[in-house]
């Protein structure tokens, strides 16, 4: 198996298919084997397992998924890497490369054909440009076990947060409604080429077998995320004002002290059980 985090090995080969980076595609290739090890072994990868990988590049984390993993699939939006990785990892038979942009598969559909019998888990070295709709993506498509990215440090602590502290946002909601997120370790920028300008992080997103919140309506629970978040540091009343306009700021009121809540307190102050809450009174107001 060629050793594609080898520069020594890299470089020459990049060069004999002409390939030059894609600063638009993301295209930042790890050159640290250790890397790719731990993604897979600490992703839980085993002869179990079906991956899905996102944007393979020239293949370092990908021989480490079709080494353990009962298979891979993994989906490259760059055609000219096409010959490259049948030198990298050609030779795994339990490898299937789709040639498309991963934003316009059928997740799940693409899981349940590729892989019948085996766990479903999806591993990636993110292409930064492109991250919160992937994970968005990988998470909405509610089939997979374990979603383990490795994504700007900042994103992995936002992803991570708790309520109340700087990085808790509706990101991090978004995120923690489907999984339980656990941030493994920290990837410094020598470790890629060319080097990003920011350190990355891997965190692994354990998606929940059956749903733990008590939400009576999905759609009115993220709409009172997002209303809670988008007036920052300003009282929860102004952003549910302003993003339930048709309620009206005294049935709001009401409806804060209803769920409990302190009339001063603020959005980004309150965890998903308590925006599960609030959404539900909001839904049950609507319906009057
Ligand atoms: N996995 C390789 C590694 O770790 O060295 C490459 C990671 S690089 C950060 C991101 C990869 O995603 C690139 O190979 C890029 O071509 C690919 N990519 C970018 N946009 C994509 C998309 N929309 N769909 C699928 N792959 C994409």
């Amino acid at each position: 198996m060629l050793d594609v985090c080898d520069i020594q090995i890299m470089k020459p080969l990049l060069a004999e298919h002409g390939f030059h980076f894609s600063k638009a595609k993301g295209q930042n290739f790890l050159i640290a084997r250790w890397v790719p090890e731990r993604i897979a072994e600490e992703a839980g990868v085993d002869a179990t397992a079906g991956v899905l990988e996102i944007g393979p590049g020239i293949g370092p984390l990908t021989q480490q998924l079709a080494l353990r993993a009962g298979k891979v699939c993994a989906v490259e939006l760059d055609k000219r890497l096409e010959p490259i990785l049948a030198a990298t990892v050609g030779e795994f038979s339990n490898l299937e490369i789709i040639w498309d942009d991963v934003l316009k598969q059928n997740i799940p559909q693409l899981v349940a054909e590729k892989f019948p019998g085996l766990r479903p888990m999806a591993c990636a070295n993110l292409p930064y440009y492109i991250t919160s709709p992937i994970l968005s993506a990988l998470l909405e498509a509610e089939c997979f076990q374990a979603v383990t990215v490795m994504v700007q440090k900042e994103v992995a602590l936002r992803i991570a947060a708790k309520p109340g502290t700087a990085d808790y946002s509706a990101f991090t909601v978004f995120c923690q409604y489907y999984a339980q997120p656990e941030i493994l370790f920290d990837v410094p920028a020598h470790c890629f080429l060319p080097q990003p300008k920011v350190t990355s992080a891997v965190v692994t997103l354990k998606t929940y077998e059956h749903c733990p919140w008590d939400i009576a309506d999905k759609t009115t629970f993220f709409r009172t995320v997002k209303a809670s978040f988008a007036m920052r540091r300003k009282k929860l009343l102004n952003g549910l004002a302003a993003g339930f306009s048709e309620l009206g700021k005294e049935a709001l009121a009401e409806i804060i002290a209803e769920c409990g809540f302190d009339e001063n307190v603020r959005g980004e102050t309150l965890s998903i059980a308590q925006f599960a809450s609030l959404s539900n009174a909001i839904y049950r107001r609507k319906a009057k």
